[in-house]
């Protein structure tokens, strides 16, 4: 009897591995948005929580925030293609935000991609671009030479270091860096996509910001970073032995998000990037409406989609 060891072995996988459930998306619609949680993670390599990234999906067209380890699985499991990505928008050169932008790059190649990747970020991202393209050399010599047979150039990346302001405006959809503060870096942005159907704001990594309050004012979707300051541990060694006061200068309390999020009074806020891993949602939300944001709030988690 194959049967009841199917089902059972069906179950079994499907319970024991949501993160690896493929979640398509419908046909789309020309001027629906729809925001797509690919990674709501950090640096710690948690199964359930891939690196951070977000798809902004506007119709057919794709834009994706961040480039976080496991980007590339996360857009198959959305059923998002990797071809076909109108533009790739860095928030900040931490590790945890750009460990699968070399992913991003070679593997769209290897399936067909055969225009430039268009990318922006800050400062930096061009040095890291043209690096992460040199240290590929000898694949890319096997892939364009041997019998393979890749697009020639096929990789290539057209990366854009910008600073704040309008940076990107086609076709009715306008992008907008917003200069965030994230501890000792010099450049870390939120942006803010203007669609023709809604206005969406991805924080990045920062701490509580006046910028961004202003920047998110009554938008139809923040997705913002957050952590839980009741559930942190502290590390041995790490942080300079100070986890709370590292926090406080590079992310954003609970509760200050709360306070954040009363004052901007997003149509909805959804939670990413969340500190630390593993925190029970209902600990995020407490948090939160502790600060007084009495609005919609979702606690995000790997392609919940919006
Ligand atoms: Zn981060
Ligand atoms: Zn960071």
């Amino acid at each position: 009897m194959m049967w009841p060891f199917l089902v059972t072995l069906w179950w079994t996988v499907a319970i024991a591995s949501p993160h690896i459930t493929t979640r398509a998306i419908p046909a789309p619609v020309a001027d629906t948005t729809v925001v797509v949680l690919l990674g709501t993670g950090t640096p710690v390599p948690d199964p359930r929580a891939a690196g951070p990234s977000t798809a902004v999906v506007i119709g057919k067209r794709l834009f994706i925030v961040d480039a976080g380890s496991g980007v590339e699985r996360q857009l198959s499991a959305a059923g998002l293609s990797n071809t076909d990505i109108e533009a790739v928008f860095i928030t900040h050169l931490h590790s945890d935000h750009v460990l699968g932008y070399s992913d991003l790059i070679f593997t769209s190649w290897v399936f067909g991609r055969n225009r430039p990747l268009r990318v922006y970020g800050p400062p930096g991202l061009r040095r890291m671009t043209d690096h992460l393209i040199a240290a590929f050399a000898e694949d890319i010599d096997i892939r364009t030479n041997g019998f393979e047979h890749a697009v020639p150039n096929g990789y290539r990346v057209r990366a854009r270091e910008v600073k704040s302001g309008v940076i990107y405006d086609s076709a009715g959809v306008r992008v907008t860096a917003i200069p965030v503060p994230h501890g000792n870096w010099r450049y870390a942005y939120a942006y803010r996509f203007d669609t023709p159907s809604r206005s969406v704001v991805i924080s990045g990594d920062t701490r509580e910001s006046e910028t961004l309050v202003r920047a998110a004012a009554g938008v139809d979707v923040l997705v913002h970073e957050v952590v839980a300051l009741s559930a942190l541990d502290q590390p041995p060694g790490a942080f300079g032995g100070n986890i709370v006061r590292y926090m406080a200068s590079f992310h954003t309390p609970d509760r200050k998000l709360g306070e954040l999020a009363a004052r901007a009074k997003p149509k909805l806020l959804v939670l990413s990037h969340i500190v630390p891993t593993g925190v029970a949602d209902s600990v995020l939300i407490a948090g939160i409406r502790s600060g007084g944001y009495s609005g919609k709030l979702a606690v995000g988690h790997d392609l919940d989609r919006y």
